[in-house]
């Protein structure tokens, strides 16, 4: 069998007409894949943005829940009442040009002071004389000694103010000290000196004197406690009071105490709602309102209500509106998961993490009436739409499986198309090897006849040559037809086999006998070895018959130039039936394959020895019919051994 080129065989067409359009089934499969994800995509991102717009919705309503309730305290709530659970806030009323705060002392300054109470600036005219004008010192002090008997402590205390100043003009700082220790010790709140409470004052001036006396730890210690002052808020100061004196602590106390920066915050919102009261009260008396403010990177939240001449407002720092509002919003069911930011009107962070780049639902103040502009990003929403992932790969899973089902299954069919060709290939092959089986004898008896006919002189003997001739050409046609009809009847499984003990050994012998007739013209010496005592198996006489003519056959074609076949029978626990060569020999590699119908070996290609690949084929059919074995046996270029090998029969 000649095989084609496998870009010109048909098979390779087909395989490749199969390939391509698994390729375009396959292309299609990506292209819808890719176009399926897409879209899932699509509609995730879809869901996503519905969802967050909803969680948006759903915390702008819950925050609005939250300051409506906060601004109800706020109208019922007695200044009093208010101890919130955070320091960072406070309460807040103005009314009639004061300010309450609660808890007091919560604000470090005020926009606005109460009117102090000091002494009238006269009483002091006469020292003060005596120390600017005359600069006589210890007139001045005896003068002012005067007025410390009096009961009024506003009088003691500007007369103790200016005693120090005089005692320390005088060079005589220790006791000028002493003295503003005395003012501290007699102090009583609401005594202030120029608008400042004398109680501070007096605090300061000592540490001015601590400095220039050149004591340090003392000086440490007092400017510690001014600076505890300051910051507990016992003092009622203004902004402007209360920065210069914490400006002046700060460079006494090494290493200086950290800033107060809610506080501060919380003192500015105040301020703010001040002034913003101040300029809206003839317009929007009755006004209430909102605001978020950055004071310095402190995020305070106003809430105000004004009726009339009053105005209450809560001011609440990070850790009020973080653990009082924003933390238990997000304990409710219907916000569970939800993550959001809050921005103050400059953009800064309220609450939350700054919002990450990508799609976020934004709710400004201005529409909703919050102070804050509120903005949720993607977050643990995502979590939810896990199911889209999961669809998505069992899509892609699907359509993977699918593309794979569709390789496998063109690879499938190219194989089957493949094989198919062969076949028909090796069928071909036959018919073609048949032909020539048939031309060879009809060759030569057409010759023969032709020279019997054309001379009616011959001699007897060149005519009995020819007739020898004729009858052989005859018989070989007539073996190959038969064996062709027996081929065709074993293929349709119609085959019958007529089962009788028969003696292995004679059967040999006969065919034997038969086929050396056939060879000894070729100068084949046929050695035949069989037992004396008859090997008896129960077959077929002329199936078994046609088994070894076809080994004999076969030994005889594939043996080159060696002229030795020999054929033995054998008898043991089964019975052996040898056919031995010295020919070609057959590669190991072919060994199984030569059983099959229209198989051909290398040896008769390489040689060119016709034959139609049905021979060993008819053997290994009747001795697996008989229940025996095919063996072979071979060493390349050494020759071959075939065995039957048959069941003993009785
Ligand atoms: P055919 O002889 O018509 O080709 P067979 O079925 O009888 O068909 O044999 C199949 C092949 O087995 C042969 O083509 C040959 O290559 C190989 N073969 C069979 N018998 C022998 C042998 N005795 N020595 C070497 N090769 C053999």
């Amino acid at each position: 069998m000649k095989p084609f080129p496998p870009w010109k065989h048909p098979a390779g067409y087909m395989t490749f007409a199969l390939l391509a359009v698994a390729g375009v089934c396959v292309v299609a499969l990506v292209w819808m894949g890719v176009r399926l994800v897409r879209q899932d995509r699509a509609l995730e991102a879809q869901q996503l943005e519905e969802r967050r717009e909803a969680a948006a919705d759903r915390v702008v309503a819950a925050l609005e829940q939250l300051l409506a309730a906060e601004e109800q305290r706020l109208a019922e709530t007695e200044i009093s009442d208010f101890s919130p659970a955070e320091k960072d806030a406070l309460l807040f009323v103005a009314g009639s040009g004061q300010i309450r705060v609660w808890p007091e002392n919560a604000l470090p300054y005020y926009p606005v002071m109460p009117a102090g109470r000091e002494a009238p600036p006269r009483l002091y005219a006469a020292a003060e004389s005596a120390e600017f004008l005359d600069r006589d010192h210890e007139r001045a002090l005896s003068l002012l000694r005067a007025l410390l008997q009096t009961k009024d402590p506003a009088v003691r205390a500007g007369a103790h103010l200016r005693l120090a100043r005089n005692l320390r003009k005088a060079g005589r700082r220790e006791a000028s000290l002493d003295i503003y220790g005395e003012m501290i010790k007699l102090s009583t709140p609401g005594i202030s000196i120029s608008g400042v409470p004398a109680d501070l004052v007096a605090r300061r001036a000592r540490c001015v004197l601590l400095e220039e006396l050149a004591r340090p730890e003392q000086l440490q210690e007092e400017a510690e406690d001014l600076d505890e002052g300051l910051k507990s808020g016992k003092w009622r100061l203004d902004r402007e009071s209360y920065l210069y004196y914490s400006g002046q602590v700060a460079q006494w106390i090494q290493p200086p105490s950290e800033p107060e920066l809610t506080r501060h915050a919380l003192a500015e919102a105040v301020a703010w709602l001040w002034q913003n009261r101040q300029s809206a009260r003839d317009t929007e008396p009755e006004a209430a309102g909102r605001k978020s403010l950055n004071l310095d990177g402190t995020s305070i939240t106003v809430l105000w209500r004004g009726s009339g001449a009053r105005l209450s407002a809560i001011a609440a720092g990070p850790g009020y509106q973080k653990t009082q509002w924003f933390d238990p919003l997000l304990q409710r069911p219907d916000l569970a998961g939800v993550r959001f930011s809050l921005l103050n009107s400059d953009n800064t962070l309220a609450y939350g993490n700054q919002p990450a780049s990508g799609p976020k639902a934004t709710r400004a103040a201005f529409a909703t009436g919050l102070p804050w502009d509120v903005v949720l990003v993607n977050s643990n929403l995502e979590a939810e739409l896990g199911e889209f992932t999961q669809r998505r790969q069992f899509m892609m899973a699907g359509l993977a499986i699918l593309a794979l089902l569709v390789i496998a299954a063109s690879c499938l069919i190219a194989r089957a198309v493949r094989r198919e060709m062969a076949a028909a290939q090796l069928q071909s092959d036959f018919v073609s090897a048949v032909s020539h089986e048939f031309r060879t004898p009809l060759t030569s008896m057409r010759q023969f006849t032709e020279m019997l006919v054309e001379d009616d002189n011959l001699p007897a003997g060149k005519r009995r040559a020819f007739y020898t001739v004729q009858e052989r050409a005859t018989r070989r046609l007539s073996r190959l037809v038969e064996s062709l009809l027996d081929f065709g009847r074993m293929e349709a499984g119609a085959r019958p086999y007529r089962l009788e003990p028969l003696d292995a050994g004679q059967l040999v012998r006969s065919v034997v006998d038969e086929f050396r007739e056939e060879t000894t013209s070729e100068g084949f010496a046929l050695e035949c070895t069989v037992p004396e005592e008859p090997s008896v198996v129960k077959g077929d006489q002329e199936a078994l018959a046609q088994a070894v003519w076809n080994l004999l056959d076969n030994a005889v074609k594939y043996s080159g130039d060696s002229r030795a076949v020999r054929i033995e029978v054998e008898a043991g626990s089964r019975v052996a039936i040898r056919v031995r060569d010295r020919g070609f020999g057959i590669p190991p590699s072919e060994r199984e394959q030569i059983l099959r119908k229209f198989t051909r070996g290398s040896a008769a290609k390489a040689h060119g020895i016709k034959g139609t690949g049905i021979g060993l084929a008819m053997v290994k059919h009747i001795v697996i019919a008989h229940g025996g074995r095919v063996l072979i046996e071979s060493e390349a270029g050494q020759g071959s051994t075939f065995t039957i090998e048959l069941p003993k029969g009785g």
